[in-house]
């Protein structure tokens, strides 16, 4: 029996294949077995209550706290004939009329609450009017107080669960802590064993760390290497954020800016000209991104070194949700570290030692000489093997060692002669023979080891000193910073060599396409996208509304010259095959006949 689930799948949302752990949420869902969603972000969490949805005979409330997602979420349902509408405090008097008239009158599939709207009497009323089917309970981090976005009105939902004894819940989250997601389970009442837990690698982002050299020139080089794709550049501050963007539009990109500091209008307006290709590039702080659904972010840049690697993490997340290739680049300074460290060292007790750990994990990402995703995904309590193909470390296959046995003899001597005590910085000084006052005071002139480092530079000495800590050869006190030699150090003296796959990551690599990207015209996607770009002014949606890259890369390779063959088009099912298909196939048709 093939299954309805499957056919939806294919007829209305024109996907072939479900995405990992898919169909298993909507078999459950279907059972009405209250269920917890674990996914990152790209992860297709809408499908797993949008299925169900048109499964049901009664109604599917959608409970979300961003009112730019649930309208983007009912456009795309729109775009497909789904039927589904809105309701929230923002909505104009008339349209929240008409809006709860659909319901009453039980025309629409899916409704979509905010958390406060759900909770009022007039709603509650009118909810108990109609057949509720399934509650999905969206961004359920909100529950929990553990959570980084903790929300009151959504600890009451569950009080109105008695109220919907038919109907069944789904929770979904992107947020990985153990904490959060036991206590959404708790705050809802759901027994452990109905919980869906997806894997939060996402293979099709490409990471790439780069030494911070000339930050403008590297990022107009990256934005070059993008051409014509959408990308945001992540600052740490908002004079940052306003310099790059002002630099950027003087080399003729197309940006804007985002951060706290612009009034609600001007960040609006911003954000839907980058959701409606209407610009490039997006230069933002962290206020940037929660509540964005555009699944065709092609790059990513962080142009300073993010807090930690959480944040690092959710930000490269808004690249590539489409599955399709998208690059990620972080430029990294030393220079950015003592910053860091006085922040952290203004902390207190517990805050402190938890601050000094994030830094460490962030640090073990950016300097490690083998694959990205181990101790990324080792941070998130998963377990990689290595050797993924799309970090700058894995690509190229095995880089040249360069043997540094004897600067390490250096360095971890004068670590001895100093008595363990010191941290990098100093005994850079004394190897490199600085005459500052903390050298000349410890009498640290006089060691044998004052000077007979001088080769290299302070930068080059401190990237080897990090990876003199990432091979085990010494260990940094978590509380003083002080260096310590290892049992490995020993061996060091007695000739063990030491390698490492170059001295200062100074130069970029080339440009990366994974070979999972199928070989398309260019000249015809442009064309898709110029027409698919009237086609969403024209209706006043976002473009990917009307069509994914994904979808217009397809045409670009396969060149469907009929309904049949478009329909085996990603992404293309029978109510976009109706409203589009032939504008596009002409399109196709045309382009093949021109020469
Ligand atoms: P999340 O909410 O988990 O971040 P979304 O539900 O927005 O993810 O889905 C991310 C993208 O993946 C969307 O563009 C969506 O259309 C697409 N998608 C979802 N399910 C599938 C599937 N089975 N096959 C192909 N693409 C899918
Ligand atoms: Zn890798």
């Amino acid at each position: 029996m093939i299954k309805r689930s499957r056919t939806i799948l294919k007829s209305v949302f024109g996907y072939d294949k479900f995405l990992p752990l898919q169909e298993e949420i909507i078999d459950n869902v279907i059972q009405k077995r209250d269920t917890l969603v674990i996914m990152p972000t790209g992860g297709g969490k809408s499908l797993c209550y949008q299925i169900p949805a048109l499964i049901f005979d009664g109604l599917t409330i959608v409970i979300s706290p961003l009112i730019s997602l649930m309208k983007d979420q009912v456009e795309q349902m729109l775009a497909i004939n789904v039927t589904a509408v809105l309701l929230n405090s923002q909505l104009p008097a008339d349209e929240y009329r008409k809006n709860v008239y659909q319901i009453k009158q039980k025309k629409s599939k899916l409704l979509y609450l905010a958390p406060e709207t759900f909770l009022k009497k007039s709603i509650l009323n009118l909810l108990a009017l109609v057949q509720v089917d399934c509650l999905a309970v969206d961004e359920a981090h909100c529950i929990s107080r553990w959570g980084h976005d903790f929300r009151p009105e959504y600890r009451q939902l569950a009080e109105t669960r008695p109220v919907f004894k038919d109907a069944v819940c789904i929770a979904l989250t992107a947020t990985a802590t153990q904490q959060v997601q036991k206590d959404i389970q708790k705050s809802l009442g759901f027994d452990a064993s109905n919980e869906f837990i997806a894997s939060f690698d996402r293979p099709n982002l490409f990471l790439r760390i780069v030494e911070k050299s000339n930050p403008l020139k590297q990022a107009l080089a990256f934005i070059e290497e993008n051409a014509g794709e959408s990308g945001i550049i992540y600052c740490a501050t908002r004079n940052t954020t306003d310099k790059l963007y002002e630099a950027l539009k003087k080399q003729g990109i197309s940006a804007k800016n985002y951060h706290a500091g612009l009034t609600d209008r001007d960040r609006n307006k911003n954000q839907d000209l980058f959701i409606n290709d209407d610009i490039q590039v997006m230069v933002a702080t962290v206020a940037f991104g929660m509540g964005i659904n555009k699944p065709d972010v092609r790059f990513v840049l962080h142009y300073d070194l993010p807090p930690n690697l959480e944040n690092y993490y959710q930000e490269i997340g808004r690249a590539g949700r489409d599955g399709l290739p998208a690059s990620c680049m972080l430029l990294f300074s030393y220079g950015d570290i003592p910053k860091i460290r006085y922040i952290i060292q203004n902390k207190k007790g517990h805050e402190q030692r938890l601050a000094n750990i994030h830094l460490n994990s962030l640090l073990q990402f950016v300097e490690t000489e083998s694959c990205r995703r181990v101790p990324l995904m080792n941070y998130f309590d998963e377990d990689h093997p290595g050797n993924c193909r799309t970090c700058d470390n894995c690509f190229g296959g095995d880089k040249e060692q360069i043997d540094v046995t004897l600067p390490a003899q250096k360095f971890l001597s004068c670590v001895k002669r100093t008595g363990e005590r010191f941290g990098a910085n100093h005994i850079i000084d004394i190897l490199r023979g600085s005459k500052s006052k903390k050298v000349l005071n410890f009498g640290h002139d006089k060691l044998s080891t004052y000077g007979i480092g001088a080769e290299y530079s302070r930068k080059q000495w401190l990237h080897m000193s990090r990876q003199f800590l990432s091979k085990g050869l010494m260990i940094q006190d978590m509380e003083y910073g002080g260096l310590n030699l290892t049992a490995k150090a020993y061996a060091v003296f007695k000739g063990e060599k030491v390698s490492v796959s170059h001295i200062l990551p100074e130069t970029l690599p080339e440009k990366i396409l994974p070979d999972e990207i199928p070989e398309y015209d260019r000249e015809l996607f442009e064309m898709l996208r110029k027409t698919r770009k009237k086609l969403a002014d024209h209706t006043g949606v976002p473009p990917y509304v009307i069509f994914s890259d994904k979808t217009l890369i397809g045409m670009a390779t396969f060149f469907p010259g009929n309904e049949n063959e478009l329909l085996q088009i990603h992404g293309i099912g029978a109510v976009k095959l109706e409203k589009y298909g032939k504008i596009f196939l002409d399109i196709i048709e045309a382009y093949r006949n021109k020469d």
